[in-house]
């Protein structure tokens, strides 16, 4: 365990060359261990089992704390790739470069402007292996051939932030997309051009093809999942189920929507975008007492962003808190309007530990109706285990007013 440590310390310090040096298999056994490996290509995936013991494991540190700001420009290289047995190149670098500045444009609107991208993108690349390595060894370790072939083609991926493997399409069970590291150092993503999701084709250079790379890309800068709570008929009660990727108002949701809306606030407040400090652009208000508070708008920069109030101890440790924000149709969440799940029409409500990084949970103000989330107007949420209370009282395309009583 001693020497596994050293090593790990090792990968987060010496990165890429120690990557492609270790033995496989120990790299293989650091992978699933230590990063949460994403697979959201399956909604059933079970990369939540790897994210709970992670939260065990939890320090009482806030998340502010443990992470420091997500700010400036992000540096990433994709490289398409494909094989021996199947040169198919379903895109063009032309092509990939403008997602990546879509994906740039992304970051940059829901942070404020605080993050951007800055993309190289290296290939086609055939790999010296056919398909039949990705049944053979796996996306991960595929991913280190790749990065093989990079030192091999004299390019190096040591400096940059994140490094996306694209490959040509699904190949076998393993060589596929909806993969990201969450870990320190280099992010990695595995993504495919061409996939099937749900019965449905689907493409790089697609809006779901965007959500994917923001969704895994959020991975990499230490987001998890954002889930929702449900708890059948009523908002809040004793038998309530998490949805694991459940949020479907977020990145790091659910995509079956095929958008790429914007973090929530328990999401943006650990990423550094917004923060409760008295003097920053973009805040998220603590609030202290009772009170009636406005929100701007969420997705433009400036103001309040969200308000945030304590519900008590969280049941690993922590403090819960509630988060409310108001959702319009701007910028990347212009089709939170749209569809069998809306957002726009009065405040979103969340649940999220400040310890624990996997505890964002979606509230459903309107669990008797199936078309949306919010809390509409003139309508009262209560906690009845608490005491708190959230009512809507005024909303406009500026901001929303709401009435807060806190915890008793
Ligand atoms: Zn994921």
């Amino acid at each position: 365990m001693k020497k596994a440590l050293e090593t790990y310390k090792q990968l987060l310090t010496q990165k890429t060359l120690i990557y492609i040096l270790l033995p496989v298999l120990y790299i293989a056994s650091f992978l699933l261990v230590n990063a949460a490996i994403d697979t959201s290509s399956s909604i059933t995936s079970n990369d939540s089992t790897i994210l709970e013991s992670k939260e065990v494991s939890s320090t009482p540190v806030t998340l502010s704390e443990q992470y420091p700001p997500v700010t400036g420009e992000r540096t990433v290289a994709v490289i398409l790739v494909n094989f021996l047995d199947d040169q198919d190149e379903p895109g063009t670098p032309e092509k990939t470069l403008e997602i990546m500045s879509e994906v740039s444009d992304y970051f940059e609107e829901v942070s404020y402007g605080a993050v951007h991208l800055s993309t190289d993108v290296y290939g086609w690349w055939t790999l010296p292996f056919d398909t039949s390595r990705c049944t053979e060894q796996g996306s991960h370790l595929v991913g280190l051939d790749i990065k093989k072939e990079a030192i091999r083609r004299g390019v190096n991926l040591s400096p940059y932030n994140h490094v996306i493997f694209v490959f040509n399409k699904r190949q076998g069970s393993w060589c596929k997309g909806g993969l990201g590291t969450v870990m320190g150092g280099q992010g990695m993503v595995w993504l495919t051009w061409e996939d099937t999701y749900a019965g449905e084709k689907t493409s790089f250079d697609s809006l779901y093809g965007i959500s994917r790379i923001v969704h895994e890309i959020g991975h990499n800068l230490g987001l998890k999942h954002a889930n929702r709570l449900d708890c059948g008929e009523t908002t809040f009660g004793d038998s309530c189920t998490t949805i694991g990727y459940g949020d479907f108002y977020d990145a790091m949701g659910t995509l079956s929507q095929y958008r790429a809306s914007h973090f929530n606030a328990f999401q943006k407040m650990k990423l550094g975008w917004i923060s409760d400090a008295q003097d920053i652009e973009n805040r998220i208000q603590t609030i202290t007492e009772d009170g009636e508070y406005f929100i701007d708008t969420y997705e433009t920069p400036g103001g309040i962003k969200a308000l945030r109030f304590p519900r008590g101890p969280g049941i690993k440790g922590g403090t819960d808190y509630y988060y409310i924000e108001y959702r319009q149709p701007i910028g990347w969440d212009t089709e939170l309007k749209e569809g069998t799940h809306t957002a726009t029409n009065g405040v979103l409500v969340h649940l999220g530990n400040d310890t624990i990084d996997n505890s964002s949970r979606l509230l459903d103000m309107q669990p008797t109706n199936t078309t949306g989330h919010e809390l509409l107007q003139r309508n009262t949420f209560k906690d009845t285990e608490t005491g708190v209370e959230i009512q809507l009282l005024d909303t406009s395309t500026k901001g929303a007013t709401v009435r807060v009583r806190l915890a008793e």
